[in-house]
């Protein structure tokens, strides 16, 4: 061919589409490629390489290698000059393959009479499925035009290898999206379910990557892409005169990028080599990709990530396949995205089963709500979405941290049965639900129950908790698209409290900033948001929205008792100027008419190391102290609750953790301050037990947990139990846990 001409190009990609079109089994479709792709290149050589698992590449196909090598020769990702390409995600152009670096020579495949080489990643959408290579025997360097022309056509392929084509009878790879795959990710949320796929945002499938007549498809791109930078320009012209510049700034370059003369130039020459428009988009969208995992720069990344957005956006537009794609909701949704927000979550209300995320992290917000709806949560499950499609059978074992996707039957069969063991654990616990959390020595738990949503309330009664222990606010803030009006806020405190039925509540004030960025504040650039302004730092600085969120909690108590408590007190005058904004809005509001409480206490949580050591007059004032083990772990051991990495290390059950927890509930027992545990740890059975046995004696954890919690307590001794972790933290061991375990198998067969 004359090489990189443009009709030639269409052509073999005319000829490739017809061997798409031709009945076939995909290994003969495969190697008919191959031997089109040699012949139309001029070269010795064409080899199509797959991904056969995560690691390692094999031979599928090839023109000019040894045909028995097929199917026998593989190599890992980064091993030889093939592993090297789909590793890089570049090209290799080596005129003499033997002296380049990494060369590696397969005895097998007769290749040692092959001087040059040139590999290509065959990717889609930055994920490498494969590598196309093609070789001669005389010493030469592939020409740029070659280059490009034969990236066009590894991009066909990849669309191809997506689209299923090499599957079937005799099947060239394995079927991707049809045989069973199985993830192990880290458990945020115990429980199994099963259900189909239902994916946050689908992914856009191209079908037809191959176009006859590319002015039809310049087109196409180019109505799009004035719809695009239409869509764009709307956006900014929304923006009002007092929107925050650093919005107004990112739209900007968003525009500037929808705006690029290059990036449209690339597209409009994929096009003229005879990919459809949206082929041609998703080529650039690919590179784009592969550049952005090679960026050091953070500002520069996040540049090329906007234009990966618009990337999507114009996809969607060209295929039609918007971001709600209209896919129904199956039956028993089982999320599955790369990562969510507590708000978009919430969105989806409470009819999901389950969720998988590829990223995620256990202490996040997220993590949170799904442990409220006590559905399986599975998070770092690498690589799902490039093998999830909307509806596939998926059961997810979060008790393991395994997702299995289009299980077989024996799977799926054996999984039920563990479903079925669960509902009858479940049984178990509704048969003590009625009784007190009383160990076998006499020392009885008062165990509650978090919660953050009206849907949370009717649980209060089918898991028995004594009221609710924690009721996190901020839920409310973050799923509305503005600030809740304070009438409104009334009306839903007042309609948790008559949920209640006269149990007790203890609202928290709203704690936003760190994961929880409500959608309507000016987002502050924090170096650290964790350890940022957030929780009642933003409440004192900011008054108006603390003062009108007291107002709206004193009204809706109607005469019914409250309890009010400050998130993430840090230091003893935070809470005194906090407590006392609640006793002036009380004084404020009695004055106005209003009913009064007829009960008010007011209490810290003890979220940081600092408020253990507070003066004993903090204790005094306080009506009651919540230990937010969430956070309290976090900065005691200095480990970010969302960096699974650095999370793992510190075990809950550490020697210094809880002496330290044995140290706060002694400073509570001193001036005769109620203190209870909130954090998610408190839900853990034998993390449970461990607190009550250092002296706590009120528990607050989601719903699912009382039974189990409860159901342990009631078959231990606490005070073994106490001499246990004593004897444990005499020997230097650095976690009480073996010890604790070994005492509770030893005793009943099993925790
Ligand atoms: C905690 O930190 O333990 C807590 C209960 O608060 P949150 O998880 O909402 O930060
Ligand atoms: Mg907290």
């Amino acid at each position: 061919m004359p090489k990189g001409s443009e009709s030639e190009s269409r052509k073999l990609l005319g000829r490739l589409r017809d061997t798409l079109a031709e009945e076939g089994a995909g290994q003969e479709r495969l190697d008919r490629i191959t031997s089109i792709i040699a012949g139309s290149m001029g070269t010795d050589v064409c080899s199509i390489y797959l991904l056969r698992d995560a690691e390692t590449l094999e031979l599928c196909a090839t023109e000019g290698l040894n045909k028995a090598a097929v199917h026998q020769t593989r190599m890992r990702i980064g091993e030889g000059l093939v592993g090297r390409v789909a590793r890089r995600k570049r090209p290799i152009n080596a005129p003499d393959a033997p002296s380049e670096r990494g060369f590696r020579f397969m005895p097998e495949t007769g290749e040692e009479i092959y001087t040059s080489f040139l590999g290509l990643p065959i990717q889609r959408l930055g994920e490498t499925l494969g590598v196309l290579v093609v070789q001669s025997k005389d010493e030469r360097r592939y020409s740029e035009d070659e280059v490009y022309a034969l990236e066009v056509v590894a991009m066909v392929l990849a669309e191809m290898t997506e689209l299923g084509a090499f599957q079937g009878e005799g099947a060239a790879m394995s079927a991707r999206h049809i045989q069973q795959a199985l993830f192990r990710g880290g458990i945020a949320q115990e429980g199994a379910a099963e259900g189909q796929v239902y994916l946050h945002e689908p992914r856009v499938v191209v079908t037809n990557p191959i176009a006859d007549d590319p002015h039809a498809e310049l087109k196409r791109l180019q109505d799009a892409m004035r719809t695009l930078r239409g869509s764009v320009d709307e956006m900014l012209g929304s923006m009002g005169k007092n929107s925050d510049k650093e919005q107004v700034k990112v739209l900007e370059a968003y525009r500037m990028f929808a705006n690029s003369r290059s990036w449209v130039r690339r597209m409009e020459e994929d096009i003229a080599l005879g990919l459809s428009a949206e082929a041609a988009v998703e080529k650039e969208q690919s590179a784009t990709r592969a550049r952005m995992e090679n960026v050091p720069d953070a500002y520069l990344r996040e540049r090329l990530h906007d234009l990966d957005d618009l990337s999507n956006r114009l996809l969607r537009l060209l295929t039609g396949q918007g971001q709600d794609t209209g896919a129904e909701i199956p039956e028993n949704p089982i999320l599955v995205a790369k990562n969510i927000g507590p708000g978009e979550l919430l969105d989806y209300g409470k009819k999901l089963k389950g969720i998988v995320l590829e990223e995620g992290s256990v202490g996040s917000h997220a993590a949170i709500v799904a442990r409220a709806w006590a559905i399986p949560l599975v998070i770092n499950a690498k690589r799902i979405l490039t093998e999830a499609l909307n509806g596939d059978q998926i059961l997810v074992d979060g008790d393991q941290g395994i997702v299995h996707l289009r299980p077989e039957e024996s799977v799926a069969a054996a999984f039920r049965d563990k479903i079925a063991m669960q509902t009858e654990a479940q049984q178990r616990y509704a048969s003590i639900r009625e009784k007190p959390a009383t160990s076998l020595d006499g020392t009885t738990v008062s165990l509650h129950m978090n919660a953050g949503l009206m849907a949370d309330l009717p649980s209060l009664e089918s898991s028995g908790a004594q009221g609710v222990g924690l009721f996190r606010t901020e839920l409310q803030f973050l799923t509305r698209a503005r600030v809740p009006r304070r009438s409104e806020l009334a009306t839903i405190y007042g309609s948790v409290l008559d949920a209640a039925k006269g149990k007790q509540v203890v609202f928290r004030t709203l704690d936003i900033g760190s994961d929880k960025v409500l959608p309507y504040m000016k987002p502050t650039e924090e170096p650290n948001p964790a350890m940022g302004w957030r929780a009642i730092r933003v409440g004192l600085d900011k008054r108006g929205v603390m003062r009108m969120q007291l107002q709206a909690l004193i009204r809706a108590a109607q005469g019914r008792p409250l309890l009010v408590m400050f998130p993430f007190v840090a230091q003893f005058d935070e809470f005194r100027e906090a407590r006392q904004q609640l006793l002036d809005e009380l004084d404020r509001e009695e004055k106005m008419g209003h009913v009064m409480p007829s009960d008010v206490k007011i209490g810290a949580m003890l979220e940081t190391p600092s408020l253990a050591f507070a003066p004993r007059q903090f204790f005094e004032m306080a009506d009651f102290i919540s230990i937010g083990g969430n956070d309290l772990k976090q900065f005691f051991f200095a480990a970010d609750r969302e960096n699974e990495r650095v999370r793992k290390r510190y075990d809950t059950l550490n020697v210094s953790f809880l002496t330290f927890l044995e140290q706060i509930v002694a400073r509570c027992d001193a001036t005769n301050t109620p203190v209870s545990f909130c954090g998610e740890d408190a839900g853990r059975p034998v993390e449970a037990m461990c607190f009550a046995a250092m002296g706590l004696r009120s528990l607050s954890m989601r719903p699912a947990s009382i039974g189990p919690v409860k159901s342990l307590l009631r078959r231990v001794d606490l005070a073994e139990v106490k001499d246990v972790i004593d004897t444990a933290r005499g020997t230097g061991d650095q976690s009480v846990r073996a010890a604790i375990m070994d005492y509770l198998t030893g005793r009943n067969g099993k925790p």
